[in-house]
């Protein structure tokens, strides 16, 4: 029985919009509504793209939800009445759920070192991607993680005059193969980005960035790669949360302090595989979401649901818009020997990057 209660979804990211759709397919006598700050559905995975020049698709998400006869709210949330299940905003009226699915997912964290706030770009928001400015001068881009990663190889080959330099404590892809870390770093090397494997960065500052051995490295724009923190929304509003304000969740992703509210995707800490935490991706936050919505309309239905079942499978790195890197893994993230690079990589994670759209899209 789903009637007449309100479930309401907080973020329509990867992991809120999952959810939405499939409460829209097992839930259809509920009220559901989507909570979103923004008008449209960015990809996120595809915001390197956007800082490097290129045009990247957004849909809207009224029309996106309300066909499927979802109310969406676009409006920002400030708090969560927890006793009385409410979201308020600064300039909306509360909103009532019963079942409430929170997926704010993450945003840069300018206060990773001194000066990233004031004198750093970032790419972790399309908000964030907009306000970059690259001029003739050298670009250092840094973290030598995933985003990083991504980040140079694009602007390397979309700006093939720009000097390009990414600057980690440790070598490109520390955590893949040894297959998947030469083709990072010959790839890399082929569209121009210089690499610095040896650069803790301590401060960045209008003209550049200092390392940890005192030494400047003199950078015309500074993009911070690194550090991701989730909004405080469930710290400030009493929810059981990790140091970093990721709500604490069960084996069915509820959270741990309030039954009514199940946690998805970035904004939540999910054990997963060999008792690691999920890292926060899209290919996490879609089966976390897609989940969180079935655990909640099994027990409105008075079935307790079977615990999440979550194994990795492959971790994808575009290397521009020609080649990429398929690292397969095993079910803990750990990866194997097998990689797929090249043109036929990149043409997969194209593929995938389309399909998680599509996947999100009610
Ligand atoms: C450049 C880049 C490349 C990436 N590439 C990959 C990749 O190749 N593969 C991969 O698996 N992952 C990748 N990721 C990570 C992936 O994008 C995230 O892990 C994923 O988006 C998390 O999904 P989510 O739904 O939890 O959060 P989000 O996608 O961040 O969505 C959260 C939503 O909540 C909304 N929101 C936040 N606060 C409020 C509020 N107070 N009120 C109302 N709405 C609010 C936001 O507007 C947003 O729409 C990449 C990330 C970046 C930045």
């Amino acid at each position: 029985m789903t009637g007449q209660h309100r479930i309401v979804v907080l973020g329509a990211g990867y992991a809120g919009l999952a959810a939405a759709r499939r409460l829209a397919g097992t839930a259809r006598d509920a009220q559901i509504t989507v909570v979103d700050a923004r008008a449209t559905f960015v990809e996120r995975v595809r915001l390197h793209q956007q800082a490097a020049g290129q045009r990247i698709s957004a849909w809207d998400l009224r029309e996106l939800l309300e066909c499927k006869k979802i109310r969406f709210v676009h409006a920002c949330a400030t708090e969560l009445d927890t006793a009385g299940r409410r979201v308020l905003f600064d300039a909306e009226p509360a909103l009532d759920y019963d079942i409430l699915v929170y997926a704010l997912g993450s945003i840069a964290d300018p206060e990773s070192v001194p000066g990233v706030a004031e004198h750093a770009y970032s790419v972790a928001t399309p908000e964030d991607t907009r306000r970059i400015a690259l001029s003739r001068g050298p670009v250092a881009v840094v973290g030598a993680g995933s985003t990083g990663i991504e980040l140079a190889a694009e602007l390397g080959e979309s700006y093939p005059d720009l000097p390009v330099l990414l600057l980690g404590s440790e070598e490109p892809g520390a955590w893949l193969s040894p297959r998947a870390r030469a083709h990072i770093r010959r790839t890399l090397e082929r569209l121009g980005v210089r690499i610095r494997s040896d650069a803790k960065v301590i401060e960045v500052t209008a003209d550049g960035v200092r390392l940890a051995d005192g030494s400047l490295v003199e950078a015309a724009a500074t993009v911070w790669t690194t550090g991701f923190r989730v909004p405080e929304l469930a710290a400030r509003s009493g929810l059981a949360v990790d140091a970093e304000g990721r709500v604490r969740t069960d084996g069915t992703l509820r959270s741990v302090s309030h039954p009514e509210i199940y946690a998805a995707g970035d904004a939540a800490v999910v054990a997963g595989p060999g008792g690691r935490e999920l890292r926060m991706a899209c290919a996490t936050a879609l089966p976390t979401g897609k989940y969180a919505a079935d655990a909640a309309v099994a027990r409105l239905r008075g079935v307790e649901p079977r615990p999440l079942r979550f194994r990795y499978l492959v971790q994808c790195l575009s290397l521009g818009r020609r080649d990429a890197l398929l690292q397969f893994l095993h079910a803990d993230d750990s990866p194997r020997r097998t990689v797929l690079t090249g043109r036929t990589a990149a043409w997969v994670k194209e593929g995938i990057v389309r399909g998680a759209a599509h996947a999100a899209r009610p």
